[in-house]
């Protein structure tokens, strides 16, 4: 092959599913698979959602590019101006345009390292210079960050609360840090589980947008709205700002169907406000089982927990899920599980309490 792709990329590999649930179930002969690797709503989506995109007709015509009528919601919504909005084919997408427009070789980007792995990945695509800071026992080291920003430091990626580990930056760090951060640079709050937060004092960042121009946050309905197979997500930020990324923005990068299925959602917060009460509730019993066997975890805002039981590695605990019909997601220190109903939970429990309980 002579043709050369850009030198960076021969350092990357493309995302790899993991494998089907159909696969798993063949391979070790299970009657179900319950799976808990990737956040989606357990609940599923709102049957008001359904009911919309069945009766939906005439794919034949290009969708509204730029999303009139969810633009209006999703304004009402977040309580801000229309042209303060992008939308994006999930936040995947948004992470993309805003690396694209931003990220070159002559720049720097800061982030955590045990967080969103798509922030890394679009600015190696970028060749971008990548500053990471390790979390602290699971959270960003905002402090930390701050110092490594520079002349040319482009973006600052906070992601809120964290994905894998589910901590968050509260309202007093993150004022602090905004304060510290030259207005060159463009922050982002990744707050994709924004819905399911019930601490007191995470941030509300929108108000914080009046103040700060060079902040943006993402949001999506991938998560507590269930409409992650649609991928539609959307971006908050200053309005001269987000008109320029609009520039990268694809004419149609949002589907008509997602569109419908995204204000049809917003029609039904009722779904989204059972989901979340239901993960709040369930995530206590998570608390439970893990402080009665000793097992590791950090309190999560989303509907996720990140675990490590000790004395065990992770893929020895992935494969004992697997094997059992429950797949979650391994890193090399611990397992994230995303936060199932109470019947998947309380099964899992069991699974859990006797690999724990296995004497060597
Ligand atoms: C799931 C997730 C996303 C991506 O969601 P989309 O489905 O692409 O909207 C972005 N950031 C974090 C932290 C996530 O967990």
């Amino acid at each position: 092959m002579n043709v050369k792709v850009r030198p960076q990329l021969l350092t990357m590999k493309a995302y790899a599913p993991g494998k089907s649930s159909e696969e798993v179930q063949r391979e070790y002969g299970l009657d179900k698979i319950v799976k808990l690797a990737s956040n989606e709503n357990p609940y599923g989506t709102s049957p008001h959602v359904s009911k919309v995109i069945s009766s939906m007709e005439n794919f034949a015509i290009y969708p509204d590019g730029a999303a009139t009528v969810l633009r209006k919601k999703v304004a009402k919504y977040t309580g801000v101006k229309e042209d303060q909005l992008i939308f994006s084919s999930g936040l995947d997408e948004l992470i993309q345009i805003i690396s694209k427009a931003l990220l070159d070789e002559n720049s720097n980007t800061v982030m955590a390292t045990g967080t969103f792995p798509q922030y890394r990945h679009n600015a190696v695509v970028q060749n971008a210079e990548i500053r990471e800071v390790p979390l602290q026992d699971g959270r960003h080291d905002l402090q930390a960050m701050a110092k490594e920003v520079d002349d040319d430091t482009k973006v600052v990626w906070i992601c809120n609360p964290n994905n894998p580990t589910g901590t968050y930056v509260n309202d007093k760090e993150l004022g602090q840090f905004l304060q510290s951060v030259p207005s060159h640079v463009l922050v982002v709050l990744d707050e994709a589980y924004y819905e399911y937060v019930t601490a007191q004092d995470y941030p509300e960042t929108i108000p914080l947008l009046d103040q700060y121009d060079n902040l943006m946050v993402l949001r999506t309905f991938s998560k507590a709205f269930g409409l992650a197979a649609f991928r539609i997500g959307y971006g908050i930020g200053a309005a001269s700002f987000i008109q320029q990324l609009e520039v990268v923005r694809l004419p149609f990068n949002t589907s008509m169907l997602a569109q419908k299925a995204a204000i049809a959602a917003l029609e039904d917060l009722d779904f989204v406000d059972r989901s979340v009460s239901s993960n709040a509730h369930e995530l206590q019993k998570f608390y439970e089982i893990c402080t009665r066997h000793n097992i590791n975890f950090y309190p999560s805002q989303g509907n996720f927990i990140f675990i490590s039981i000790p004395g065990k590695e992770s893929a020895e605990v992935f494969q004992y899920l697997l094997e059992r019909g429950y797949t979650v997601r391994p890193f090399p220190n611990g397992i994230r599980i995303t936060v199932g109903t109470k019947e998947e939970n309380s099964e899992l429990f069991d699974i859990i309490e006797k690999m724990v309980l296995v004497k060597h």
